[in-house]
């Protein structure tokens, strides 16, 4: 992309790098808000210097601000979305102890390096690298950057569907596993269940109680036993817990699962069967809600339409884009079951998220600073 006096702007990988740290030393748990606002104004403050139009919506229920960034040309007119979210799954002190800002060969470590802040610097580099050459990309551009994605954005996805709602495509800067983009994702089904039992003396009557912990327990392997790897269908009991003390039959238990499938109906087809769930014992009471908490994102024609552009420009830039169907769910689904033509995916390539060896290839930079770059000038 040479610049209005014909120069080509350089892509820098140090520089990229160089942000990409400054994001990753700003530790930012989802549910400290105070933390992820330290990086939103980071953000507000580098999107500012460069003559975006910035609006900053307060964060509720303890959650960071939402962020929306918007380029300074394009008008308000249909244009792309780039959707990111600020927040990391690790705890405060994750970077000064078990997974430090590092080096080491091609690897570059640090908390939510991979997942997701080197993907959303590499988009917000490219935005960068227009407004140093004088450039605009034929569509607007409008970068959301949300607090809380990590639990499942539960303050930010009116937002999300809204501004997706106005934008032709949507680009999710999360992390490209193994350099592969997403172009599916399965739904996510949240269930809590609770239990009420009747409390009795676990020794003089125990004959009188109704343990509710005892009736949880055959739920538990009952919904695990959905689970069906033909089908794709994953059931997880994630949480349970219940009872009061060791010698009174406990009267109170509660499970949290989470259930994934690939198709809605499928999705709609087990919720269905939670939500008529029956006691198996006598005396015991079930309550059980159940919500989808993210959607199917499906492969539908605009996403692989995306996709196989996407994976053009790749190969002109010298390397061979993949695309992969994920389990994860992630903002992508949320946009994509609306039907609007989402690329997930599209961020650093690396390995580890979620856990405490996560690292990203600096060699995947420069050639993905590239694809972002040509992504926001051919898309039209
Ligand atoms: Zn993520």
């Amino acid at each position: 992309m040479p610049d209005r006096a014909g120069n080509q702007p350089v892509i820098d990988d140090e520089e990229v790098l160089a942000g990409i740290r400054k994001w990753v030393e700003i530790e930012t748990p989802s549910p400290d808000g105070a933390a992820v606002n330290q990086l939103a104004d980071l953000v507000q403050s580098d999107a500012m210097s460069l003559g975006a139009h910035v609006d900053r919506v307060p964060g509720r229920d303890g959650y960071g601000d939402i962020l929306t960034v918007r380029s300074p040309w394009g008008g308000d007119g249909p244009g792309i979305l780039i959707l990111s979210h600020m927040d990391t799954v690790h705890a405060i002190g994750t970077l000064a102890d078990a997974n430090p800002y590092r080096r080491d060969g091609d690897r570059v470590y640090g908390p939510g390096i991979f997942d997701m802040k080197s993907g959303a610097y590499l988009a917000f580099y490219a935005f960068q690298h227009f407004v140093r050459a004088g450039l605009e990309s034929p569509l607007p551009l409008t970068f959301l950057y949300v607090p809380e994605e990590e639990i499942g954005s539960p303050t930010s996805r009116q937002v999300i569907e809204d501004t997706a709602r106005q934008n032709k495509y949507v680009l999710v800067t999360e992390p490209a596993h193994g350099g592969l983009c997403c172009t599916a994702r399965k739904g996510v089904l949240h269930v809590d269940i609770k239990i009420h039992g009747r409390p009795a003396h676990a020794g003089s009557r125990h004959q009188d109680g109704r343990s509710a912990l005892a009736e949880l327990a055959r739920h538990i392997v009952a919904l695990e036993d959905l689970t069906d790897y033909e089908r794709d269908i994953t059931v997880n009991v994630g949480l349970a817990s219940g009872g009061s003390f060791i010698n009174v039959v406990p009267a109170e238990a509660e499970a949290k699962v989470c259930i994934r499938a690939p198709e809605t109906s499928m999705l709609d087809e087990l919720r269905d069967h939670v939500l008529s769930l029956q006691p198996l014992g006598p005396d015991v009471t079930l309550e059980i809600a159940a919500e989808i908490n993210r959607p199917v994102f499906p492969r539908g024609p605009g996403t692989v339409q995306l996709f196989e552009h996407t994976k053009e420009i790749c190969r002109e830039i010298g390397f061979e884009l993949e695309e992969r169907h994920s389990g994860g769910g992630s903002d992508g689904n949320f946009t994509a079951a609306l039907g609007i033509p989402t690329l997930d995916g599209l961020g650093a390539d690396g390995h580890g998220h979620h856990t405490l060896d996560e690292y990203i290839l600096f060699s995947s930079l420069a050639p993905r600073a590239r694809m972002w770059v040509r992504l926001l000038e051919t898309l039209t």
